[in-house]
């Protein structure tokens, strides 16, 4: 797990600025960041590890993400702008995620997505360990989640000792070349990354793969379950993910309620 704060290998990093230039994003998508990351804390996707960012508006070689803290509590004063190597532009001193290549090299690899989230959420972590079982859509709500997500397994890039952490290009790199024909992939002994055109879209399908896994993981236990098939998966993407401004509006109410 991402609890350690010590050791050679800290979650929370002291990087120097890149000398690129920074360019500000329009306030409509740091605001919506910054629900992003109530809602995913309301939602229990995240706790005071996990995170989320979206790509540049107006510079696609470029994301945004918070700085090094829990996401229940950014503003957004904290969200630091990065380019696709994973270096900070405009960090001015804050600690910053050391899983931020997570973001980096998925936004580079997948030129389509626009939004990334990297959760811990917890029916998720139990799919992640099992051999010949894997997350798979079981119902309308999950479509995205398709015929299998692939599992990452740290140890064909990293070897058998790492901490699990992608904290380095490389181990970025290997993660993100799941993402070739997949929108979630799971990591083994430590959670999953989903992404999505929209931020909106990202926070929807984040909730939905960890209720996805938690309705499989009791499926399961009663029986032979009956999966989407492709085609089914499809076509509950292109109808119900048409609709994701409905449950982030409501979900945006209750985080704000909740924070009061
Ligand atoms: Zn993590």
């Amino acid at each position: 797990m991402c609890t350690s704060d010590h050791g050679n290998h800290p979650i929370a990093v002291d990087v120097a600025d890149t000398a690129a230039a920074s360019v500000a994003p329009s306030p409509e998508i740091v605001a919506d960041l910054v629900a992003a990351n109530h809602i995913l804390f309301d939602q229990g996707v995240v706790d005071a590890f996990g995170h989320i960012s979206v790509r540049h508006d107006k510079r696609p070689d470029r994301f945004l993400l918070a700085r090094n803290m829990a996401p229940s509590r950014v503003e957004a004063e904290d969200i630091v702008e990065f380019t696709l190597d994973g270096e900070a532009v405009n960090a001015n001193g804050r600690k910053v995620y050391l899983e931020r290549f997570i973001h980096a090299e998925i936004f580079r690899r997948r030129p389509d997505v626009m939004a990334v989230i990297h959760s811990h959420s917890h029916s998720i972590v139990p799919l992640s360990v099992v051999k010949g079982t894997r997350l798979r859509a079981m119902f309308h709500m999950a479509g995205f989640v398709g015929q299998g997500a692939p599992v990452f397994e740290i140890r064909e890039a990293g070897g058998d000792a790492t901490d699990l952490l992608i904290g380095n290009n490389h181990l970025g790199r290997a993660l993100a070349e799941h993402f070739d024909g997949h929108d979630i992939v799971l990591m083994r002994g430590h959670g999953s990354t989903v992404v999505g055109y929209s931020i909106k879209q990202a926070v929807y399908r984040a909730v939905y793969a960890e209720l996805n896994a938690r309705y499989q993981l009791q499926a399961m236990q009663l029986g032979e379950v009956t999966y989407l098939t492709e085609g089914e998966s499809r076509a509950c993407v292109a109808s119900i993910e048409a609709q994701v401004h409905r449950p982030w509006e409501m979900w945006l109410e209750q985080a704000r309620a909740r924070r009061r």
